[in-house]
This record gives structure tokens, sequence and C-alpha cells, in this order.
């Protein structure tokens, strides 16, 4: 949609289908398929967007568990007189079991344990320890992916205990093992995006009805992180039927004023149901502070977990939280982009008359 520009993503995409290189490196890119980081330029074969995420420094590609590329080699400015070193040790700690201790890092290079810290430290960001866990928290998910169990998953990987995995590892998944494991597993997902008046929709069904709708710039972008997050499910196209329900959701979309009846499929702790239940109570053209919800749904101090359990609605428009907004009278955040927020109230208070 003309209004909204080009979103990050594709900017970014363009600029490494482009392969120029450029001086001023302000971002990196990870391949999922392969686990490696590469910066804007590199020669590498071009991966498919879905494959792709993007990093504003390498620190948070090697805290993500990526190893960088042989060929444009992310971690060292081209001449840096460090780069072979980094490259080396960067080396050692993938290939290694066991993770090597800076004593064995100084022996294989001969920079004293001081010198390979410092130096390591101040041009990638992190430790060579740091980067050690994360290539273990890598193999981990790896692991997890191949199907192991998590207690081989473990092992595999080089940690020595269960009681450590979840320590180091539940940041970088963000959720607990077995559960990253299972994310979506068995489940059935149908999923398209389409253009809207919002920019881009993404719709997903299960067998029991809407699971997802969320609102974004891009069809690439909306796609890559619904799969992202639903690696472990069987991701297909719509049928017939879904289609059907599509056109009456983008038509909900532009004209909020028509009553539907769709069926949602809706994951949430009990007290988020709650709270996206009140949600749905709220009339169309009308608003509601967060502290309403709270007192609504019994629970009048709640009034910040109302707030969150809002952010983590996954259901754009059919579940309302664009009409939720502060006590005075400022609109608040909305996860889709304020904008879009703005959009929705107007085009509410529009028809309402
Ligand atoms: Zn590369």
């Amino acid at each position: 949609m003309s209004q909204y520009k080009k979103d990050d993503f594709s900017i970014k995409y363009a600029a490494i289908s482009s392969k120029e290189f450029k001086e001023d490196v302000t971002f990196y890119y990870g391949v999922k398929t392969t686990g490696i980081f590469c910066k804007p330029g590199c020669s590498s074969r071009l991966p498919k967007p879905q494959n792709v995420v993007f990093f504003n420094n390498t620190m948070n590609a090697v805290q993500s568990g990526f190893r960088p590329c042989k060929r444009c080699k992310p971690l060292t400015e081209p001449g840096n007189k460090y780069s072979g070193l980094i490259t080396t040790i960067c080396r050692i700690i993938e290939e290694s079991e066991e993770e090597p201790t800076l004593k064995q890092l100084s022996n294989k290079t001969e920079y004293s344990e001081t010198s390979i810290q410092k130096i390591f430290k101040k041009i990638t960001g992190i430790s060579p320890k740091e980067y050690a866990s994360a290539i273990k928290a890598q193999r981990f998910k790896d692991e997890l992916h191949k199907g192991s169990s998590v207690t081989s998953a473990i092992y595999s990987a080089g940690y020595g205990s269960s009681s450590r995995v979840y320590e180091n590892v539940k940041n970088i998944l963000a959720m607990s093992p077995s559960k990253y494991r299972d994310s979506g597993k068995g489940v059935e997902l149908r999923v398209e995006v389409f253009p809207c008046i919002l920019g881009f929709v993404l719709i997903a069904f299960t067998d029991m009805g809407v699971s997802t709708i969320e609102l974004g710039d891009s069809e690439e972008s909306l796609m890559s992180l619904f799969k992202l997050k639903f690696e472990n499910g069987k991701i297909k196209g719509l049928t017939f039927e879904d289609k059907k329900m599509v056109e009456i959701i983008l038509s909900k979309i532009e004209n909020p004023d028509e009553i539907i009846d769709i069926p949602l499929d809706i994951h949430g702790t009990i007290f988020q149901k709650k709270v996206w239940n009140a949600l749905r109570n709220i009339p169309f053209g009308e608003t509601r502070t967060y502290s309403d919800i709270a007192i609504q749904i019994g629970k009048p101090k709640s009034v910040r977990a109302v707030a969150n359990a809002c952010g983590k609605n996954e259901i754009a428009i059919l579940i309302p939280c664009h009409r939720v907004v502060r006590k005075n009278g400022e609109l608040a955040g909305y996860k889709w982009g304020k904008e879009r927020k703005v959009k929705l109230l107007d085009n509410e208070k529009n028809r309402k008359i």
C-alpha cells in the first residue's frame, strides 16, 4: 500500500541481494539453514528471504548462535590485523567438543591469554567463553530440531548437566527446551498473507478456527516471523472454505461496523483469555482504558497485566486490542504499530456517525 513505506526487511533484503559491498556496515544477516552470518556484500549464495534473519551488530548474531562466514569474515574489518586471529579462535571453538580454555586457545594461537580475551572481546563484542556458549546453544537447538529428546540433545551439545542447559538455553530459546522442541509440533496451520488497507495481513487457520491475524508491512516479513514461531508445525496454504472467511475478515477490516461471526482458536492463560474476552465485548467505535478492563474482569489492580495481555494478543482486529487506550486519553502502544491503531480508531469513529 502506497502510504506504507517498504519495511526494514525488504530494504535490507534488497541490499543483500545487490551484493554491493559497503565500507560502512550497518547490519548483518544470518542464514537459518546454515547457521552462518554474513555482512552485506558477501559473495556467497543469496539465501531465500524466509531463511534470513537480520542483526544490528555482530554481537547479536553471535549470541543467537550464528557462526561468522569464512568468506566475508563479518567479525573483522577489512584489513584489521587481528582478522586472522579472530577467525582462528572462532574455528577452534566451533570444532572443539569441549569448550576450550583460554590457556588452550593461547597455546594454539601463540597469543597470551589476556591478549586473546581482550582482542576477541574488543572486536566481536563478546568473550571467547560467550562465543562458546552461543555455539553450544546452537548445537543444542539443532539437535532438538532433528527430533532428539531433550536429554540426548543436552549431551550431544556438550552440556555436562541438564540444570545448566535450563539456565543458559532458556534465554536463547526464549522458552523451555521441551516446549521449544514442540513448538507447533503436529499442529497443522493454514496460512496466507493478503494486502489490506493497513498494509499486509497474515491470516492463519487451524481446524478450530482463526488462530492468528498479524499486521505488517510485507508478505516476506510476516511469513518469516510466522514460520519461525511455528517451525515445527505443518504449514499449508488456505482451503476454499478458509478463503471465504478471509473475504469476510478483509471486509471487516475496511468496514469495522460489520458484525461477523468467525470461530477463533485462542491460546493463552486463563487471565489472558479473560482479558481478550473483555476486549471482544468493547462495542465498535468505543474505547476502554486498561483499568476499565482490569475492573471488568474483577482484577482492578492488574492494570499492567491487562496491558501485557493486550500485547500478547495474536488475533488483531477480531480481538480488538486497538480499542484500549490510556486513562489520560493517550493512545498507548499497539503491537502492530501506532499508525495502524490511529487508522483503525479513526475509521471506527467515522462510521459510528
Ligand atoms: Zn559471508
